[in-house]
């Protein structure tokens, strides 16, 4: 594949950019350094923003007649119109990005795991549910990558962000070239990604490359953005991924024997049975690339949608869920 795009990132300011969580500390997060050397951080503290200092008393999401409020208990303070305010201000004058990595639990930057209590009282009751920055980044960028820092601790959910990410963040690159020819070449280095994906959206974005009615480049590459964010809002299933290996291994049907065949068919069975990651399917695809050589193949996106050296298999989580 060509050399990765630089995606754009939100990120929580507290993820090791500054220390201003309401106790003064910052978040030491390992992946978020490995990170800083292949994206462009925009780092931001809704908190601080609104001028709560540092330290601060610790604020809180609390339902009231149905309606989330970001208060502050130790002080009466209540936070809400300032913190509405802030996040229309901010995420109305964003530039293009393509995704966000936002602080997991905070009642500001939490997307989907806040405590939102019943009442102020001590001991109140709570649900789960999305911060005031975090809902608000969902609501308004359901097509962009967004995560919070907690769920990238599993190597699934790390690996479906990245591959969003940077595909996101091709396409953002391609996009500002306005060219027709830029487009379907985009469309073909991710080809085997987007059948793996959702190979009904490959299909309309196939015909929106064909481009019939001769519509104008912009037109068409806007119409196949919203297209795209649709096919990588939902993560393949093994069986789609499986179907996407054996069309490449398709390629290299007359030069394999036999019992190559049978252990790639093997293989497969494994990657099924989750008992090993699709990297290795993909690692005896790569070397049947190189050594029968197939450029089709080799520019493939799915065989590396992000950078190799952000490929760490260590998982604090369970297991592969796709
Ligand atoms: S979670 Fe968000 S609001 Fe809280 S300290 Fe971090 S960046 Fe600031």
């Amino acid at each position: 594949m060509n050399k990765h795009a630089r995606p754009e990132v939100v990120v929580s300011k507290c993820l090791g950019f500054e220390a201003c969580r309401w106790n003064g500390e910052t978040v030491h997060e390992p992946f978020v350094e490995l990170l800083g050397s292949w994206v462009r951080w925009h780092p931001v503290c809704p908190e601080v923003a609104i001028g709560l200092g540092v330290p601060r008393d610790p604020i809180r999401v609390v339902e009231q007649k149905g309606l989330p409020r970001l208060l502050q208990p130790a002080t009466g303070r209540d936070c809400t119109r300032d913190m509405q305010d802030f996040c229309a201000e901010h995420l109305d004058a964003l530039g293009l990005v393509d995704g966000f990595l936002l602080k997991n639990r905070s009642p500001s930057c939490g997307p989907l795991d806040v405590k939102i209590y019943s009442s102020l009282k001590p001991g109140a009751s709570s649900r789960r549910g999305p911060g005031f920055f975090g809902g608000e980044v969902m609501r308004r960028f359901p097509m962009l990558a967004v995560e919070h820092e907690g769920r990238l601790h599993n190597f699934m959910l790390r690996e479906r962000w990245l591959t969003r990410l940077f595909t996101l963040a091709d396409f953002r690159r391609m996009a500002g070239k306005d060219s027709m020819g830029e487009l379907v070449k985009f469309h073909s280095r991710h080809k085997l990604l987007l059948m793996a994906y959702n190979q009904q959206q490959l299909r309309i974005m196939g015909a929106l490359v064909a481009n019939p009615e001769k519509r104008a480049a912009p037109e068409v590459i806007a119409v196949y953005g919203d297209h795209l964010g649709k096919a990588l809002a939902r993560s393949p299933s093994a069986g789609q991924v499986i179907n996407v290996l054996m069309h490449a291994e398709g390629y290299f049907k007359k030069q394999l024997n036999a019992a190559e065949k049978a252990l790639f068919l093997e293989t497969l069975d494994k990657y099924r049975a989750k008992k090993l990651p699709l990297s290795v399917a993909q690692a005896l695809l790569g070397s049947w690339i190189a050594r029968f050589g197939s450029d089709y193949l080799a520019g493939q996106s799915f065989f590396a949608p992000y950078p190799e050296e952000l490929m760490e298999i260590s998982d604090s989580g369970k297991g592969r869920d796709y």
